[in-house]
């Protein structure tokens, strides 16, 4: 009897190998999303089509004045399955000289707007802090992050993503839907084999592991993925058994297994 004969017949999960399936743990072999913010021709031209051909769905976290010109585009990408969600209209980064009630008001509720008008209210609905910022109005950091929080769940929001920190455990996300973690490819990390070990540390732990990317070039720059590495990202996660989907789809199922742990 091998070690594996010898478990099964102790009837012990093997760890990482799907196991015993556990109403509280969505994914036995972990999640991935693929996620790329500030809506950029790059990803109409080289990421939703390299996404098509390895059969993944992907979140794009759009800004107004940068799909405009191309918005069309930007509606088919939304209708073949991917997730176009808010990354608000201009891309504020310093929130210091704006009330909050105003940010809302013109950065985040037109885009709400846009996107129920186009692909419906049934949508999902999740959120990317701009330059990861999530202090805004007076009061500590921790106030002011509550203050960002209340108001994106106010207008409706169902998660918001920041752009840093390891992979996220369920009840993490459960407890902190307004705080999800993400690695940067481009920032975080410009390394293939970094991006591989954080999908691997997702796997192990059956966490949901989110990839945060920008532009998509020939050549390597500072936030910047190259169109190669896109592509064996791409072979790896359409080859691994983590389950891939979208950030709503994934919030969605997580809403699911609540409902059936608590029933
Ligand atoms: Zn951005």
């Amino acid at each position: 009897m091998n070690r594996r004969e010898f478990i099964a017949a102790l009837s012990l999960p093997l760890f990482g190998c799907g196991g015993r399936a556990d109403p509280s743990e969505p994914w036995p072999e972990g999640a991935v999303s693929l996620s790329y913010d500030d809506g950029l021709p790059s990803h109409l031209d080289i990421a939703a089509p390299a996404l098509t051909r390895h059969g993944l769905r992907g979140t794009f976290f759009v800004t107004w004045t940068n799909i405009a010109p191309r918005v069309q585009d930007w509606i088919a990408v939304g209708r073949a399955g991917h997730e176009v969600a808010d990354h608000t209209v201009h891309h504020r980064c310093d929130l210091q000289d704006i009330r909050a009630s105003d940010y809302f008001e013109r950065e985040i509720a037109p885009m709400e707007a846009w996107l129920d008008r186009t692909f419906g209210p049934r949508r999902d609905r999740d959120f990317a802090y701009p330059c990861d910022v999530t202090d805004i109005g007076s009061g500590s950091a921790t106030v002011q992050m509550l203050r960002f929080e209340h108001r994106l769940r106010r207008l409706g929001l169902h998660s918001a993503r920041t752009s840093e920190g390891e992979p996220n455990a369920p009840q993490w996300v459960r407890q902190h839907p307004y705080k999800m973690q993400a690695l940067a490819i481009g920032y975080d990390t410009r390394s293939l084999d970094d991006v591989f070990r954080y999908l691997d540390r997702a796997r192990a732990r059956r966490q949901w592991a989110i990839l945060v990317m920008h532009d998509i070039a020939d050549t390597p720059a500072d936030g910047t993925m190259t169109i190669r590495d896109h592509d064996l990202l791409l072979d790896h996660v359409a080859e691994s058994r983590m389950l891939c989907r979208p950030i709503g789809r994934v919030l969605a199922g997580i809403a699911k297994t609540r409902a059936v742990v608590s029933a």
